[in-house]
């Protein structure tokens, strides 16, 4: 099928959520590199929204693929799965987390992790359904989480939103104060903003917010969805904030493509869900946790390693961009693999993108015109020294 037809068949039977999508249609991938139908390559640095990790060629994970869709792909929760059993267990030794439940998605991983925090409240005594969230979040599409995500764009046709939040902004240490009682059940934050454009949070503003619900034994929640498993160079980034949340969300690369998500919790917080209190067809299936099992596995001290180097190299790089053309980049954000770039209100961050998909490089955009730069782990040294020369061509 060519572009045009495909395009034509979208516009037809898929609903209109996405706007005009971007004008490619891939058909494989090799490392960091990806192949569209014409042939033509393309060095990614979107990875799926942080979701490919490991890239597209990990022999290894596809061969844990075929074999795991050989045996069985779905059994449900109604029976033990060793896969499942097996991910949980090595999830919580690699950060910590006493118990873990999985989900399809994000969202649904943030769904539980809310819930969970609401009924911790309810087994305290307390009587409340409201939550703190901070401006610019995002945590998810379901009514529960847009309801989390401070962003009043998503709100508008949706409300009355669920349970109540109340927004306060990031890194006001005040307001924390004010907002963080016994009336909540709990805080949810992403320690870096993605979405909104690329914003680590202020460390100070972390820990108070960490020190202020462990004092009102509320429940701390981080989304580290998108963070998460080794994106900023440790498993997780909250170890580089030097907190501990209560409840913890991953998803993106969690499965390398495969959907998966995971609520984990300590064990004061896990101890609230009692039988019945929440579930998932889906969740957690044997095909979903052999990939997730295997990701993190593979995301050790050495990819690690390679994670904070490559950042690092890359962020120096995008800073002498800057400072060659600050009249088009205006700061430069993030850590490890999750990098953003500020673009001046003259530059359109969409155009930019755009020019770059026709000189054979994928990156995504994020809030307020910021290029947002999340590619595989897997990818070279020259495959950031590419982007950096195309770059250099669109600004010059
Ligand atoms: C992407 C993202 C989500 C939502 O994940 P889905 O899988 O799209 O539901 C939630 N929180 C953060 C921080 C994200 O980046």
């Amino acid at each position: 099928m060519t572009y045009d037809e495909l395009r034509e068949l979208d516009s037809q039977y898929y609903m209109e959520v996405f706007g005009e999508r971007l004008p490619v249609v891939f058909d494989h991938g090799k490392d960091a590199h990806l192949f569209d139908i014409d042939g033509k390559e393309y060095v990614d640095f979107l990875a799926g929204i942080a979701v490919n990790a490991l890239g597209y060629s990990d022999g290894g994970f596809q061969e844990t693929l075929r074999n795991q869709i050989g045996r069985v792909i779905h059994t449900c929760n109604y029976f033990y799965n060793e896969p499942q059993a097996k991910l949980a267990q090595l999830l919580c030794k690699k950060t910590g987390f006493d118990r873990v439940f999985f989900g399809n998605s994000g969202a649904e991983a943030n769904e539980c992790a809310l819930k969970l925090a609401k009924k911790y409240a309810f087994r305290k005594g307390r009587d409340t359904a409201k939550f703190v969230c901070l401006k610019n979040s995002f945590h998810g599409r379901t009514l529960l989480t847009l309801s989390a995500t401070g962003q009043e764009k998503f709100h508008t046709a949706f409300a009355p939103m669920a349970y109540d939040f109340i927004t306060i902004e990031a890194n006001d240490m005040d307001a924390a104060k004010a907002a963080v009682t016994q009336e909540i059940c709990g805080v949810i934050l992403e320690v870096v903003q993605g979405e909104s454009g690329v914003f680590p949070l202020e460390k100070e503003f972390v820990q108070l917010v960490a020190d202020l619900c462990s004092k009102q034994d509320v429940m701390l929640i981080i989304d580290e969805v998108q963070t998460g498993m080794g994106r900023t160079g440790t498993f997780l980034a909250q170890e580089k904030f030097g907190v501990k949340a209560d409840i913890t969300t991953l998803a993106k690369a969690l499965g390398n493509g495969v959907p998966i998500g995971a609520c984990l919790a300590n064990a004061k917080a896990a101890s609230a869900f009692t039988g019945g209190d929440h579930g998932s067809t889906f969740g957690g299936n044997p095909l979903a946790c052999a990939a997730g099992l295997y990701v993190t596995e593979k995301i050790d001290g050495a990819m690690l390693g390679r994670v904070g180097d490559l950042g690092g190299y890359f962020k120096s790089l995008l800073q002498d961009l800057m400072e060659k053309h600050p009249d088009r980049i205006t700061d430069v954000r993030g850590m490890g693999l999750m990098l953003g770039a500020q673009l001046s209100e003259k530059e359109d961050a969409h155009d930019v993108a755009l020019g770059l998909l026709k000189n054979g490089v994928v990156i995504g955009t994020a809030g307020c015109n910021t290029l947002r730069f999340v590619p595989p782990f897997v990818l070279t040294k020259g495959d950031i020294d590419h982007l950096i020369d195309a770059l250099e061509v669109i600004f010059s």
